[in-house]
């Protein structure tokens, strides 16, 4: 939090993502709150655009141009629900009480 509200906030972005607290964070049962079918990334995505418009990298490539996803470090901006016109994401609305989802820290 800035502490001096008459002062900018010069926090970088990766700061800023780092901040971030996460209520599946040491939850061994935790959710995924998005659930990225990688067979379709990897069978018939011409653009594979996820992967580079996601700002918390939670689509990666690996060395033979594969994708993979990992939910742990979503921010839950919504990029990849309208930015994937393949199919392949599907969303359930973060459920506090299950684990899943970013918390909040200003609503
Ligand atoms: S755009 Fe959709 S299908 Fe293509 S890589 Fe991203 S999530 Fe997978
Ligand atoms: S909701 Fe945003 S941060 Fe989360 S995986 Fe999709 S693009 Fe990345």
């Amino acid at each position: 939090m800035n502490p001096d509200p008459g002062t900018p906030n010069l926090l970088s972005l990766a700061e800023r993502l780092g901040r971030v607290a996460y209520r599946n964070q040491g939850r061994s049962e935790a959710r995924p709150h998005i659930v990225v079918d990688t067979a379709i990334c990897n069978s018939g995505c011409p653009h594979k655009c996820t992967t580079y418009v996601c700002p918390a990298n939670c689509y990666t490539l690996d060395e033979m141009n594969q994708v993979h996803f990992q939910f742990e470090d979503c921010i839950e901006c919504g990029t990849c629900m309208y930015a994937c016109d393949q199919g392949a994401v599907a969303w359930s609305y973060p459920d506090p009480e299950a684990g899943r989802g970013v918390n909040w820290q200003r609503g």
